[in-house]
């Protein structure tokens, strides 16, 4: 921690997200004494907390270790309240600075340093690490009626759908994960796909239980098509024989997350006008465009939200802090 001529206390490094990589900033900071602070607006690992209850990591356990902490699972790929606990222990072994339900509103630029507006305080950082994943943002369909509180985009049990027409809108993992669960705890499900097929990015080994779960038409798939409306018990879908219409009673729109990409362009980070809109910055240091301000994790592949996960991203923390190390000589 250093003062600035006007006696601030200048952190080296703002972390933004307390999820897995920006703990493992907070964790690469620790190792080279860094002076740092990690921000999370909700609990630790807010994004795994909010994942459905009975979820199972595509991952190994190993692959989603950091801080060299073993994570010993009891399968090799381990469940949501297993990667819980594991990343607890993590905070607590590295005793790492984060200050949770504390969400950053605003980054000013002041001379050499940024100025940090909390939903609390202020802070004053050298550097700033955006590690803010994609999961608190739903990818809108823009239809009537999707504001109905039957319709939800997060996913989190089966037992409410026990006995009632659902519709999952969504072929990926998300979608294929909550029709064979709400479908084998009792509801009636109809998937609305807008592809010829369930996405081949499925886990392989649960797509071949929904593609035989739909053959044996046990869960109806209307594929080729897209929900239009919605209304309390009922929903209209644009089929490719024409316009249906199918009784309802909860809608799951799997339909994908995005990252907030007005938080980065308030910083002054310029988003590629690429398909993916993929934030600008070095891959070699991380860095963006605006000086002194770093990408960490998912958030880095703009809308391709698949590009970065927790095993291929980890690295970004030892780039970024080789990064501002180097410039500190
Ligand atoms: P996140 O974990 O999303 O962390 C970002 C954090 O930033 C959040 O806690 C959020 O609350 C916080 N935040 C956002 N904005 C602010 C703000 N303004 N102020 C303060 N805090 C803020 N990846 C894998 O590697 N393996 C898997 O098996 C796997 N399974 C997945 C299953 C599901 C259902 C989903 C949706 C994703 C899965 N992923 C998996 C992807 C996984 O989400 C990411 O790999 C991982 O969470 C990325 O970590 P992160 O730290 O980059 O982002």
């Amino acid at each position: 921690m250093k003062e600035t001529e006007s006696k601030i206390t200048l952190l080296d490094v703002l972390i933004i997200g307390g999820g897995p990589i920006g703990m493992t900033c907070g964790i690469e900071c620790e190792k080279v004494q860094l002076s740092y602070l990690m921000v999370e607006r909700g609990c630790l690992v807010n994004s795994l907390y909010r994942y459905p209850l009975n979820m199972t990591f595509f991952s190994t356990s190993e692959k989603l270790e950091i801080g060299g902490v073993p994570f010993i699972s009891h399968n090799h790929k381990p469940t949501r309240s297993e990667a819980l606990e594991y990343y607890r222990r993590v905070a607590m072994k590295w005793k790492l600075k984060i200050n949770l339900y504390e969400e950053v509103s605003e980054v000013k630029q002041e001379d050499s340093f940024y100025i940090i507006h909390t939903s609390r305080q202020t802070y004053h950082a050298s550097s700033i690490i955006i590690a803010t994943g994609f999961y608190d943002i739903p990818n809108l369909m823009h239809i009537p009626g999707e504001d109905l509180p039957k319709v939800h985009h997060y996913y989190r049990e089966a037992h409410p759908y026990f006995g009632q027409k659902i519709a999952v809108i969504g072929a990926s993992n998300s979608g294929v994960d909550a029709a064979l669960e709400t479908f084998r705890k009792g509801a009636e499900v109809t998937m609305i796909v807008k592809d010829a097929v369930i996405s081949e990015s499925v886990k392989y080994w649960v797509k071949p239980d929904v593609e035989n779960r739909i053959k044996e038409q046990e869960i109806h798939c209307i594929f080729n098509s897209i929900v239009v409306s919605i209304r309390p018990k009922e929903i209209d879908v644009q089929a490719p024989g024409g316009l249906i219409t199918i009784e309802n009673d909860f809608v799951l729109a799997m339909t994908g997350y995005l990252p907030d990409f007005s938080f980065l362009t308030s910083l002054g980070i310029t988003i590629g006008e690429d398909e993916m809109r993929t934030p600008t910055y070095d891959e070699t240091t991380m860095e963006t465009n605006q000086p002194n301000i770093y990408l960490a994790g998912v958030i880095c592949g703009g809308l391709k939200t698949n590009k970065w996960f927790i095993e291929n991203s980890r690295v970004h923390a030892e780039i970024i802090i080789g990064a501002i190390c180097a410039k500190q000589k």
